[in-house]
């Protein structure tokens, strides 16, 4: 028996003159996702790509990461037969007959892209239906609340056969490298990676840059934050890490400037460096996990005082969601386990007791000015370490 992967792709469809070039990402994507499992065979026809691996042991595997690449809105494993109806009756009972199991209620749905098959769509499901009706003991057919959906599509070359309810859901979106190129501003907490994904998952490829304070932070947050940057790989194949060493800006930060204004000073340093870096490894945009209101840093007056020192867009996709939300599409991302472990962020070490809230730039400004700004920014620059993070999958 033959079995090959049928994987449909969303909003691609919708792209007009243009849609072969996203399709050709797409399908470039799938090589890569699924590289260090097998090598596979790929065709494009009618909306739908087959993937078909050269070894059939690695098709649940690769099902399970092709679920993970952006663009793709599902994956179907699916069995192949020869387009004549006694044959696709015989099959639909051999491949389905452990979901087929007494007591279910299914149907069957047949969709006949080839209009040349002698049997329109709603005489397949007759035919296949009642064969199954008959062969299956203890199955009733229910089209309007079936556990057991048996799906079979007339295409080109052959039929395909499979149950619906075993169809993987993807993560929609448009494929990586279809968007231009992003830097996140990734801490070790609970929003910056939902939203990276959240920027990556429109086909924007994401560069990452952490800012560390060694030794106030421990080697152990650095490796939080190399592990969350490998989450988000999964979905983006790699992530360039760019490591910027923060701590003497911090410290300055410490004693020159007022107590009250640190956490604004410190985030306009981040946001300054982060743009910086992104130009030099040609990025058009910075992303951060900002949210309205959910901190002092974080109201709309403190966030025109920060966003003031670049000229760079800043995507902030959580800029209306609540915590309980994000901590949602954490969990969804596979992200919150690792988020919440307890290893302190730079941000968490010089913190104010009383931070402004309803800060006015010009009074941020003038406490900033006791600061050698460049030259911090230009040997933090130099301190620079890039770590390439790969999937931590298999
Ligand atoms: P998160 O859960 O992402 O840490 P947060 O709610 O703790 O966010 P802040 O600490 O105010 O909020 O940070 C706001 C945003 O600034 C973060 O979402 C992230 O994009 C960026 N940021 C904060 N700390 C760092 C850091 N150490 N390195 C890189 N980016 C950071
Ligand atoms: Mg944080």
């Amino acid at each position: 028996m033959k079995e090959i992967i049928l994987v449909k792709y969303g909003e691609i469809i919708l792209k007009g003159g243009n849609r072969s070039r996203f399709e050709n990402v797409l399908m470039d994507n799938i090589r890569n996702a699924v590289k260090n499992i097998d090598n596979i065979k790929m065709n494009i026809m009618q909306a739908t790509i087959y993937v078909e691996p050269d070894d059939p042991e690695k098709i649940d595997l690769i099902c399970e990461r092709l679920a993970l690449v952006f663009g793709i809105v599902s994956v179907t494993k699916a069995g192949v037969v020869e387009k004549d109806i006694e044959k696709i009756k015989e099959f639909a009972y051999e491949y389905c007959k452990n979901d087929l199991l007494p007591g279910k209620k299914f149907k069957v749905e047949a969709k006949r892209a080839d209009k040349k098959f002698p049997y329109n769509s709603m005489e397949i499901g007759q035919e296949v239906g009642g064969y199954l009706d008959d062969v299956c003991e203890g199955i009733t057919c229910d089209v309007h609340n079936p556990d057991v959906t048996v799906k079979v599509e007339i295409r080109d070359y052959a039929a395909y056969v499979y149950c619906v309810e075993n169809k993987l859901i993807g993560q929609g979106g448009m494929p990586i490298g279809t968007g231009s190129k992003a830097t996140l501003l990734l801490s070790g907490g609970i929003d910056s990676p939902v939203a990276g994904h959240m920027i990556a998952k429109r086909g924007v490829e994401i560069d990452a840059i952490n800012f560390f304070s060694f030794p106030y932070t421990s080697e152990r947050a650095k490796e939080k934050v190399v592990e969350l940057a490998s989450i988000l790989a999964r979905y983006t194949s790699k992530i360039n890490l760019y490591i910027v060493p923060f701590t003497e800006i911090q410290l300055a930060i410490r004693d020159n400037c007022p107590e009250e204004h640190m956490t604004l000073i410190m985030r306009r340093f981040m946001m300054k460096i982060s743009e910086k870096i992104a130009i030099k490894n040609k990025s058009i945009a910075l992303i951060t996990g900002e949210s309205v209101g959910q901190v002092a840093s974080q109201t709309l007056a403190a966030l025109n005082v920060t966003n003031s020192v670049v000229d760079m867009p800043v995507l902030r996709p959580l800029i209306g969601m609540d915590k309980r939300e994000i901590i949602d599409r954490s969990r969804e991302i596979g992200a919150f386990e690792t988020s919440i472990l307890p290893y302190e962020d730079c941000c968490t070490v010089f913190t104010p007791k009383h931070p402004t809230t309803n800060p006015k730039l010009h009074t941020i400004i003038k406490s900033e000015s006791k600061l050698d700004v460049d030259a911090l920014i230009e040997k933090a620059i130099e301190g620079v370490e890039k770590i390439t993070v790969y999937p931590n999958l298999i």
